[in-house]
Protein backbone atom coordinates (compact mmCIF):
# COMPACT_ATOMS: atom_id res chain seq x y z
CA UNK A 1 0.00 0.00 0.00
CA UNK A 2 1.01 3.11 -1.06
CA UNK A 3 1.90 6.02 1.91
CA UNK A 4 2.37 9.30 -0.64
CA UNK A 5 1.67 12.12 0.84
CA UNK A 6 0.36 14.58 -1.93
CA UNK A 7 -0.90 17.86 -2.02
CA UNK A 8 -2.48 19.09 -5.11
CA UNK A 9 -3.56 23.06 -5.52
CA UNK A 10 -3.47 23.87 -1.88
CA UNK A 11 -4.04 27.53 -1.48
CA UNK A 12 -4.41 29.22 2.63
CA UNK A 13 -5.60 32.58 2.98
CA UNK A 14 -5.73 33.85 6.48
CA UNK A 15 -7.85 37.50 5.64
CA UNK A 16 -6.44 39.27 2.54
CA UNK A 17 -2.87 37.36 3.65
CA UNK A 18 -1.81 33.96 0.93
CA UNK A 19 0.23 32.18 3.01
CA UNK A 20 0.23 29.00 0.83
CA UNK A 21 0.20 29.42 -2.81
CA UNK A 22 -0.80 26.66 -5.23
CA UNK A 23 1.37 24.26 -3.81
CA UNK A 24 1.64 20.71 -5.25
CA UNK A 25 3.90 18.51 -3.52
CA UNK A 26 4.45 15.00 -2.79
CA UNK A 27 6.19 13.39 0.14
CA UNK A 28 7.35 9.70 -0.86
CA UNK A 29 7.90 6.77 1.59
CA UNK A 30 10.80 5.58 3.31
CA UNK A 31 12.17 8.89 2.75
CA UNK A 32 12.90 11.86 5.05
CA UNK A 33 11.47 14.97 3.26
CA UNK A 34 13.01 17.97 4.52
CA UNK A 35 10.70 21.46 4.30
CA UNK A 36 12.58 24.36 4.65
CA UNK A 37 12.60 28.55 3.73
CA UNK A 38 12.83 31.49 5.44
CA UNK A 39 10.90 32.25 8.66
CA UNK A 40 7.30 32.80 7.59
CA UNK A 41 7.74 30.75 4.12
CA UNK A 42 4.62 29.06 5.37
CA UNK A 43 6.29 25.74 6.63
CA UNK A 44 4.53 25.23 10.10
CA UNK A 45 1.16 25.62 7.99
CA UNK A 46 1.72 23.61 5.34
CA UNK A 47 2.93 20.88 8.24
CA UNK A 48 -0.85 22.29 9.75
CA UNK A 49 -2.14 21.26 6.70
CA UNK A 50 -0.55 17.81 6.35
CA UNK A 51 -2.44 17.10 9.74
CA UNK A 52 -5.43 18.61 9.25
CA UNK A 53 -5.06 21.16 11.67
CA UNK A 54 -5.33 24.00 8.86
CA UNK A 55 -8.38 24.91 6.52
CA UNK A 56 -7.43 25.03 2.98
CA UNK A 57 -8.45 24.92 -0.98
CA UNK A 58 -7.15 22.47 -2.79
CA UNK A 59 -6.60 18.18 -1.91
CA UNK A 60 -4.62 16.21 0.37
CA UNK A 61 -4.59 13.06 -0.35
CA UNK A 62 -3.03 9.57 1.38
CA UNK A 63 -2.34 7.40 -0.97
CA UNK A 64 -5.86 7.07 -3.30
CA UNK A 65 -7.87 8.71 -0.55
CA UNK A 66 -8.70 12.39 -0.50
CA UNK A 67 -8.32 13.28 3.42
CA UNK A 68 -8.71 17.53 3.11
CA UNK A 69 -11.89 17.04 4.99
CA UNK A 70 -10.82 14.98 7.62
CA UNK A 71 -10.39 16.64 11.30
CA UNK A 72 -7.00 15.69 12.86
CA UNK A 73 -8.21 12.37 14.97
CA UNK A 74 -9.70 11.26 12.00
CA UNK A 75 -5.86 11.52 10.11
CA UNK A 76 -3.93 9.88 13.30
CA UNK A 77 -6.16 7.00 13.07
CA UNK A 78 -4.45 6.74 9.48
CA UNK A 79 -1.60 6.76 10.71
CA UNK A 80 -0.73 10.55 10.46
CA UNK A 81 1.10 11.30 13.68
CA UNK A 82 2.27 15.16 14.51
CA UNK A 83 4.18 14.66 16.73
CA UNK A 84 4.84 17.01 19.84
CA UNK A 85 1.32 17.57 19.61
CA UNK A 86 -0.53 14.55 19.95
CA UNK A 87 2.49 12.91 22.42
CA UNK A 88 2.06 13.83 25.64
CA UNK A 89 4.59 13.27 27.96
CA UNK A 90 4.00 12.75 31.64
CA UNK A 91 6.22 15.07 33.69
CA UNK A 92 6.34 13.07 36.76
CA UNK A 93 6.46 9.20 35.37
CA UNK A 94 9.72 7.87 34.46
CA UNK A 95 10.89 7.56 31.10
CA UNK A 96 10.58 4.11 31.10
CA UNK A 97 6.66 4.37 32.45
CA UNK A 98 6.36 6.80 29.40
CA UNK A 99 7.42 4.73 26.75
CA UNK A 100 5.51 1.91 28.42
CA UNK A 101 2.48 3.68 28.68
CA UNK A 102 2.77 5.07 25.12
CA UNK A 103 2.69 1.02 23.66
CA UNK A 104 -0.81 0.47 25.15
CA UNK A 105 -2.65 -0.27 22.31
CA UNK A 106 -5.66 1.44 24.65
CA UNK A 107 -4.57 4.10 27.03
CA UNK A 108 -7.51 2.49 29.08
CA UNK A 109 -6.62 -0.42 29.00
CA UNK A 110 -3.55 0.83 31.55
CA UNK A 111 -5.97 0.91 34.59
CA UNK A 112 -7.82 -2.65 33.43
CA UNK A 113 -6.45 -5.70 36.32
CA UNK A 114 -7.29 -8.67 34.41
CA UNK A 115 -4.85 -7.60 31.39
CA UNK A 116 -2.37 -10.34 30.83
CA UNK A 117 0.79 -10.55 33.11
CA UNK A 118 2.55 -11.82 29.45
CA UNK A 119 1.42 -8.73 27.54
CA UNK A 120 2.51 -6.60 30.20
CA UNK A 121 6.16 -8.35 29.73
CA UNK A 122 6.39 -7.65 26.21
CA UNK A 123 5.29 -4.11 26.72
CA UNK A 124 8.26 -3.53 29.16
CA UNK A 125 11.30 -5.37 26.96
CA UNK A 126 9.80 -3.42 23.67
CA UNK A 127 9.62 0.02 25.89
CA UNK A 128 12.93 -1.06 26.88
CA UNK A 129 14.14 -1.65 23.83
CA UNK A 130 12.85 1.55 21.92
CA UNK A 131 14.87 3.45 24.52
CA UNK A 132 17.79 1.87 23.61
CA UNK A 133 17.47 2.80 20.22
CA UNK A 134 16.43 6.64 21.16
CA UNK A 135 19.88 6.70 23.52
CA UNK A 136 17.72 6.98 26.53
CA UNK A 137 18.23 3.82 28.22
CA UNK A 138 20.37 5.56 31.06
CA UNK A 139 17.90 7.44 31.99
CA UNK A 140 15.10 4.83 31.90
CA UNK A 141 14.38 5.59 35.38
CA UNK A 142 14.27 9.18 35.52
CA UNK A 143 11.17 10.98 35.91
CA UNK A 144 10.52 13.02 32.38
CA UNK A 145 10.52 16.37 33.59
CA UNK A 146 14.56 15.16 34.85
CA UNK A 147 15.82 14.76 31.13
CA UNK A 148 17.81 17.77 29.65
CA UNK A 149 15.70 19.44 27.21
CA UNK A 150 17.07 17.57 24.09
CA UNK A 151 16.60 13.97 25.73
CA UNK A 152 12.94 15.07 26.08
CA UNK A 153 12.65 15.86 22.56
CA UNK A 154 14.16 12.24 21.95
CA UNK A 155 11.85 11.00 24.34
CA UNK A 156 8.24 12.52 22.65
CA UNK A 157 9.82 11.53 19.31
CA UNK A 158 10.13 7.85 20.66
CA UNK A 159 6.79 8.16 22.01
CA UNK A 160 5.19 9.76 18.67
CA UNK A 161 6.46 6.30 17.48
CA UNK A 162 4.73 3.98 19.50
CA UNK A 163 1.85 3.92 17.19
CA UNK A 164 4.48 3.26 14.07
CA UNK A 165 2.82 6.03 12.34
CA UNK A 166 2.76 5.76 8.39
CA UNK A 167 3.07 9.67 8.57
CA UNK A 168 5.63 11.60 10.23
CA UNK A 169 5.60 15.16 10.77
CA UNK A 170 8.25 16.76 12.96
CA UNK A 171 8.12 20.92 12.99
CA UNK A 172 11.39 21.79 14.14
CA UNK A 173 12.03 18.68 16.82
CA UNK A 174 15.69 20.28 17.31
CA UNK A 175 14.56 23.65 18.41
CA UNK A 176 17.15 24.71 21.29
CA UNK A 177 18.37 21.08 21.23
CA UNK A 178 22.07 20.70 22.09
CA UNK A 179 24.78 19.17 19.96
CA UNK A 180 25.02 15.87 21.05
CA UNK A 181 21.24 15.21 22.05
CA UNK A 182 20.69 16.47 17.90
CA UNK A 183 23.50 14.29 16.68
CA UNK A 184 21.67 11.34 18.35
CA UNK A 185 18.20 12.57 16.68
CA UNK A 186 19.88 12.99 13.68
CA UNK A 187 20.93 9.23 13.53
CA UNK A 188 18.14 7.85 14.98
CA UNK A 189 15.81 9.79 12.37
CA UNK A 190 17.30 7.75 9.61
CA UNK A 191 16.73 4.31 11.06
CA UNK A 192 13.24 5.47 11.74
CA UNK A 193 12.09 6.02 8.44
CA UNK A 194 12.27 2.90 6.87
CA UNK A 195 8.40 2.43 6.11
CA UNK A 196 7.11 5.76 6.98
CA UNK A 197 6.76 9.33 5.17
CA UNK A 198 8.38 11.61 7.12
CA UNK A 199 7.97 15.19 6.92
CA UNK A 200 10.92 17.40 8.61
CA UNK A 201 10.84 21.25 9.09
CA UNK A 202 14.37 21.94 10.64
CA UNK A 203 16.02 24.87 9.89
CA UNK A 204 19.92 23.47 10.77
CA UNK A 205 21.02 22.97 6.96
CA UNK A 206 24.27 21.05 8.39
CA UNK A 207 20.82 18.68 9.80
CA UNK A 208 18.77 19.10 6.25
CA UNK A 209 21.84 17.95 4.32
CA UNK A 210 22.62 15.24 6.68
CA UNK A 211 19.10 13.27 7.11
CA UNK A 212 16.71 14.42 3.67
CA UNK A 213 16.60 12.08 0.98
CA UNK A 214 14.29 15.27 -0.67
CA UNK A 215 14.25 18.88 0.00
CA UNK A 216 11.29 21.27 -0.90
CA UNK A 217 12.07 24.77 -0.47
CA UNK A 218 9.15 27.46 0.26
CA UNK A 219 9.07 30.83 0.20
CA UNK A 220 6.53 33.19 0.91
CA UNK A 221 3.84 31.03 0.82
CA UNK A 222 5.04 29.36 -2.79
CA UNK A 223 7.09 26.10 -4.04
CA UNK A 224 10.30 27.73 -4.55
CA UNK A 225 12.87 24.82 -5.22
CA UNK A 226 12.74 21.25 -4.75
CA UNK A 227 15.37 18.53 -5.11
CA UNK A 228 17.82 16.26 -3.72
CA UNK A 229 19.94 17.60 -0.91
CA UNK A 230 22.81 17.79 -3.61
CA UNK A 231 20.54 19.58 -6.01
CA UNK A 232 19.54 21.93 -3.29
CA UNK A 233 23.33 23.11 -2.24
CA UNK A 234 24.35 23.38 -5.45
CA UNK A 235 20.95 25.74 -6.42
CA UNK A 236 22.24 29.14 -6.73
CA UNK A 237 18.74 31.22 -6.16
CA UNK A 238 18.16 28.99 -2.70
CA UNK A 239 21.30 30.11 -1.55
CA UNK A 240 20.17 33.55 -2.09
CA UNK A 241 17.09 33.12 -0.58
CA UNK A 242 19.08 32.32 2.92
CA UNK A 243 21.72 34.13 2.56
CA UNK A 244 19.31 36.97 2.06
CA UNK A 245 17.87 36.07 5.65
CA UNK A 246 20.95 35.42 7.85
CA UNK A 247 22.00 38.92 6.60
P1 LIG B 1 7.05 29.33 8.90
O1 LIG B 1 6.67 28.14 9.70
O2 LIG B 1 7.61 28.98 7.55
O3 LIG B 1 7.98 30.24 9.63
P2 LIG B 1 4.23 29.97 9.09
O4 LIG B 1 3.59 28.89 8.30
O5 LIG B 1 4.16 29.87 10.56
O6 LIG B 1 5.73 30.20 8.61
O7 LIG B 1 3.58 31.37 8.68
C1 LIG B 1 3.48 31.77 7.34
C2 LIG B 1 2.88 33.15 7.30
O8 LIG B 1 1.50 33.08 7.65
C3 LIG B 1 3.54 34.14 8.25
O9 LIG B 1 3.59 35.41 7.63
C4 LIG B 1 2.59 34.15 9.44
O10 LIG B 1 2.64 35.38 10.10
C5 LIG B 1 1.24 33.92 8.78
N1 LIG B 1 0.30 33.22 9.65
C6 LIG B 1 0.48 31.98 10.15
N2 LIG B 1 -0.59 31.61 10.89
C7 LIG B 1 -1.46 32.66 10.84
C8 LIG B 1 -2.76 32.89 11.38
N3 LIG B 1 -3.38 31.97 12.14
N4 LIG B 1 -3.36 34.07 11.10
C9 LIG B 1 -2.74 34.99 10.35
N5 LIG B 1 -1.53 34.84 9.80
C10 LIG B 1 -0.89 33.69 10.03
MG1 LIG C 1 7.22 27.40 11.58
Amino acid sequence: MSHDLVCRGVNVRFGQFHALRDINVSFQPNRVTALIGPNGAGKTTLMNVLSGLQKHSGQVLLGDQDISGLRPDRRAGLGISRSFQIVAVFPDMTVFENMRLALQPNALAWSMPWRSIHGYRDLAADAAARLETFGLHDVADRPAAELSHGQQKLLELALSLASDPKVLLLDEPLAGVGHGDAKTFVQTLGRISEGRTTVLVEHNMDVVLNVADHIIVLADGSLFAQGTPAEIRADRKVRDVFLGQSA
